[in-house]
């Protein structure tokens, strides 16, 4: 009798710990944003799509459409970023559609207005958009795919596996790479290089995200060339505190910094890789102790990402040469701009006037 008692209380304790490890797991799981662009590391299988209007052709499943590459579009008309990105993606409509590609549009709609069909419609016709759309009034689709921002893209390879997501403008080039490869694939996911021997389908892709990075056309004037390096070569090229703020988007402490009670003349570069960033005309005493600054040397040294890390909507601030990060950009600056660029003092290196 006692021993069946003690039977009974081990194998109680037994699924309490795997329920409580279960639970764990889906709570600690990172979120799919928490990379919010890049190739995924494992393929999960991409969830079907809710049920909505379609415009430009009949409803659509995933299922249906497996073997094709599938991209997903989460956008909604209202919003500036995702009108931005729509001449790029009606173009890869155009030129991949009959090689394998369908665009989705998913309309996940900001504001009621949004809502109105007859609405979507009217900005479906007037952007030219010939892709399917299909409205995602309730957000259902938006929360299966665990999206957070405006306008965000995601690829499915043939298989129906969500093989890469993009949030925010740019990047284009890397897109476009990573759409050719998933093309180039075979429908059971078979690549030359896994056939080779590789040992994971993502390989390729990763590289492809890699070389592109650096090759790609249209990266702005004044920034001939792109700098490329591992975390191994960032490493040893970087203290580790650079290394955390610059490679790991870290941020350092306010008013421990070089720069934020820093007046002299001069300029400020990009201390991974030197591209001029800042002048210290622009720069100005924001009490926030990070150095500031109203607007950066040239629109091409920099680039923007939504950073929706911490629960906010920020706008991470980038070295467009190098990727690095540098701060944030708020709209509570002084006039003309507007702006404040709040950098770490980590991310510069200060170059005195001669
Ligand atoms: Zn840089």
């Amino acid at each position: 009798m006692k021993q069946k008692i003690i039977l009974v209380m081990s194998l109680l304790t037994v699924s309490v710990m795997l329920a409580l490890v279960t639970f764990l797991y889906a709570a600690l799981r990172p979120r799919a944003l928490s990379s919010s662009f890049g190739i995924t590391d494992n393929a999960p299988r991409a969830p079907e799509l809710a049920a909505g209007s379609w415009l430009n052709s009949d409803p659509l499943t995933l299922k249906g459409l497996r073997g094709r590459v599938v991209l997903l579009e989460f956008w909604t008309y209202g919003c500036y970023n995702c009108t931005n990105t729509l001449p790029t993606v009606k173009r890869w409509d155009e030129r991949y559609r009959e090689r394998g590609l369908t665009i989705i549009g998913v309309h996940s709609p900001e504001f009621d207005s949004e809502k109105q069909i007859e609405n979507v419609r009217r900005q479906v016709r007037s952007h030219g958009i010939r892709y399917p759309v299909v409205t995602d009034n309730e957000h259902t689709t938006w929360r299966a795919y665990d999206v957070g921002a405006w306008p965000t893209l995601i690829l499915l390879d043939k298989q129906g596996r969500i093989r890469y997501t993009r949030v925010g403008e740019g990047k284009y080039d890397q897109t476009e790479n990573v759409i050719k490869t998933l093309l180039a694939e075979q429908a059971d996911g078979a690549t030359e290089q896994t056939k080779a021997g590789a040992n994971s389908i993502n390989e390729p892709l990763a590289a492809v995200a890699r070389a592109s990075a650096g090759g790609g056309k249209g990266a702005g004037a004044g920034v001939s060339e792109k700098v490329i390096k591992t975390d191994e070569e960032w490493r040893q090229a970087l203290t580790p505190e650079q290394f955390h703020v610059l490679r790991e988007k870290g941020t350092e402490r306010a008013f421990t910094g070089a720069y934020w009670d820093h007046h002299e003349a001069g300029g400020y570069t990009c201390a991974a890789c030197g591209l001029a960033l800042f002048n210290s005309e622009a720069k100005f005493d924001s009490s926030t102790g990070w150095p500031s600054f109203r607007e950066p040397i040239s629109q091409h040294s920099i680039e923007t990402e939504t950073d929706v890390s911490y629960g906010m909507a920020r706008t991470e601030v980038l070295c467009r040469r190098c990727g690095s990060h540098l701060g944030h950009v708020f709209d509570d600056g002084p006039a003309p701009t507007g702006l404040r660029y709040c950098i770490n003092s980590v991310s510069l290196k200060f170059v005195k006037q001669s």
